[in-house]
């Protein structure tokens, strides 16, 4: 039943309650009503009828009474007039017989007329003067009081009767009044009972769903509303429920989906050996990994400051890589070995390599950072121990060398005795291999010492046609030999510069031997410092042959020599000129197309007050 249904049927009782009173009031009424009619017709009509026979009879009797005083005729037609009345009267009154003993009565009535009527015709019979006189009053009075008499005795009866249901009227109409108010009180009760009853029933659904819908408001998706039927209630629960429903699939499945992404995510930085920790935009500590919590004591239950419980250092080199990458500079590469941090283990100190990539936002904005800290222990070991190696040997081949090269160069000159020529000129080649050893040993040296003693720099304002001369000097030799034009170009801003003179000399000199060596004769090789702000950048451009890009990246690698180089070098004289200018806090590079020449270039930071171009400073 739809919901209009149930609202009206909710006011059926009542209006059925109305229509029930109706139907009882109507009945009453005319049963009261039809009560009055009765008495009308039963008792007034005999009533009327004997109140004129009597009249009638009076009008006889003095019509009687004008003969017996001598009027004859008058009394005579008046008679005759009465008579007939009478005879009418008493018809009426013969058909009209209601009440008990009335019939008994009627008959008597008639009777005692029929008495009278014939006592009145001797009457009128006897003509002589006397005996109508003595007739009425011997015969004629006596019937006619007869007569009287039985109409009223009907009279009375009627009369009785109609008293008597008059007050049987007057307790039936009061009966009545009792029953209506009875009635009213009654219908009233019971339909406001019946119809709040149904609206109650017909609104129950109503209040079942609100109150789900409450609850569901306060986060519980598992309710339902159980509304049975099929009105517009019932339907709009179905509906509702179908909702809640998908509302809950929903949260259940995309809050699995999440704990399953994140269960994913956590298995995998669990699974890196090395220790990986997440920070916040904010800096504060997101997630870290197994290996995190167990070598570094890095934990996310700390609370507030995480970073607490790690070791100073490490702590310093997280808060500088947390800082690098949230200030937005990008991905932190670290520049070497050496930046690696001890960390103490029970198995032995751990070297750990910070490494920090950002984590973007979907506005590509930095929302976190990743820091990652590669166990670098074994390669540190290894190259140390490499470093090690290569300074002892190197240090082991100098003395030798050095009394090798003396004795073969006695030897050819002839000092220790006369050799011949094929003996020169195998002792010259001899001396020649050995100068070229020696050449490698010192630069291995070179190198051993610059990573040894961490690159302490002895920085000094020294004129750069000095030093630029002192490099171009050593290879000059070389130079001509081969047919290479060397050349220098200094900025007059550039005249003074404040550098680690010998470092920065060894650096010029390995570019300016490299550049002589790859290029061929007519070629030139130009060396020119210029000033860029704070910065003061050499070049060393040649004519060379130049350098396949792939190649570019890796010339600066230790022991890396390009397949095919001139033979005299050990791969180490890019590296030791790239650990002078990081040292120096500049950078390194070079810029080259084969068959086009290159361009090795390198920038040292100066202080900016000492700059000749820099005028009076100002206050
Ligand atoms: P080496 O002492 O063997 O020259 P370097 O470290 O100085 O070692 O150079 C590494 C490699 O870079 C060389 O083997 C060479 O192939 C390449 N290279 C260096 N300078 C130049 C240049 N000016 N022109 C072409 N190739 C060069």
């Amino acid at each position: 039943m739809t919901l209009r249904g149930r609202v009206l049927l909710a006011q059926a009782p009542l209006a059925l309650a109305l229509v029930l009173l109706g139907v009882v009031a109507v009945l009453t009424l005319g049963r009261v009503g039809r009560a009055g009619q009765e008495i009308l017709q039963d008792n007034y009509r005999s009533v009327l009828a004997m109140q004129r026979m009597t009249e009638q009879l009076e009008r006889m009797d003095s019509a009687a009474l004008f003969i017996v005083a001598g009027e004859r005729q008058r009394g005579e037609v008046q008679q005759a007039v009465q008579r007939a009345r009478l005879e009418a009267e008493l018809q009426a009154q013969e058909k009209n017989i209601t009440e008990p003993g009335e019939a008994e009565a009627t008959r008597r009535l008639h009777e005692a007329w029929g008495r009278y009527r014939e006592s009145f015709d001797t009457f009128l019979a006897r003509r002589e003067p006397g005996a109508e006189r003595e007739h009425y009053f011997q015969a004629l009075a006596p019937a006619f009081q007869e007569t009287k008499d039985a109409a009223a005795s009907i009279l009375d009866l009627n009369q009785d009767a109609m008293v008597r249901k008059s007050e049987a009227l007057r307790q039936q109409s009061q009966r009545v009044n009792t029953l209506m108010v009875t009635a009213v009180l009654a219908a009233f009760v019971v339909g406001l009972f019946a119809s709040a009853s149904l609206t109650h029933r017909a609104l129950r659904p109503v209040s079942v769903l609100s109150q789900a819908v409450r609850r569901v408001g306060q986060g519980d998706l598992a309710v339902r509303a159980v509304v049975e039927g099929q009105d517009e209630i019932a339907q709009l629960s179905q509906d509702f429920n179908t909702m809640t429903e998908r509302l809950e699939q929903y949260q259940q499945s995309s809050l699995g989906e999440l704990l399953q992404a994140q269960a994913a995510s956590q298995a995998a930085i669990d699974s890196l050996p090395d220790p990986v920790g997440v920070f916040g935009a904010g800096g504060a500590l997101l997630n870290v990994n197994r290996a995190a919590e167990d070598a570094l004591r890095l934990s996310l239950e700390a609370g507030g400051d995480a970073l607490a419980r790690v070791e100073p250092e490490v702590r310093e080199v997280l808060e500088r890589v947390r800082g690098h990458v949230l200030g937005g500079k990008g991905p932190y590469q670290p520049r070497g070995y050496e930046e690696a941090v001890r960390v103490t283990a029970s198995e032995g100190d751990r070297w750990l390599l910070p490494r920090g990539s950002p984590v973007y936002g979907e506005r590509g904005d930095v929302v976190g950072a990743t820091v990652i800290l590669q166990d670098v222990t074994r390669l540190r070991r290894f190259d140390e121990l490499k470093n090690d190696l290569v300074a002892t040997v190197a240090h082991e081949f100098r003395t030798p060398l050095t009394s090798l090269r003396m004795a073969i160069h006695l030897c050819a000159e002839g000092v220790v005795g006369p050799v011949t020529e094929k003996q020169a000129d195998l002792l010259f080649a001899a001396r020649e291999d050995c100068e070229r050893l020696q050449g490698i040993v010192d630069d291995l040296l070179d190198l051993s010492r610059i990573q040894a003693g961490r690159l302490t720099l002895n920085i000094q304002k020294i004129p750069t046609g000095f030093l630029v001369e002192h490099a171009l000097s050593a290879h000059r030799v070389a130079a001509e030999d081969r047919g290479v034009r060397l050349d220098q170009e200094i900025s007059p801003e550039a005249e003074e510069i404040e550098v680690d003179p010998d470092r920065v000399q060894l650096v010029l000199s390995n570019l300016v031997a490299n550049g002589v060596r790859h290029t061929p004769s007519e070629g030139q090789v130009t060396v020119r410092v210029g000033r860029e702000g704070g910065w003061v950048r050499f070049e060393v451009k040649d004519t060379g042959e130049g350098i396949p890009p792939e190649e570019q990246a890796r010339i600066f690698e230790k022991f890396y020599r390009a397949p095919g180089a001139p033979a005299g070098g050990a791969g180490l004289g890019l590296s030791i000129a790239r650990d002078i200018v990081q040292a120096h806090g500049g950078e390194i590079g070079v810029v080259s197309e084969p068959g086009q020449g290159s361009t090795f270039w390198f920038t040292l930071p100066q202080p900016t007050d000492s700059s000749p171009s820099g005028g009076p400073s100002a206050v």
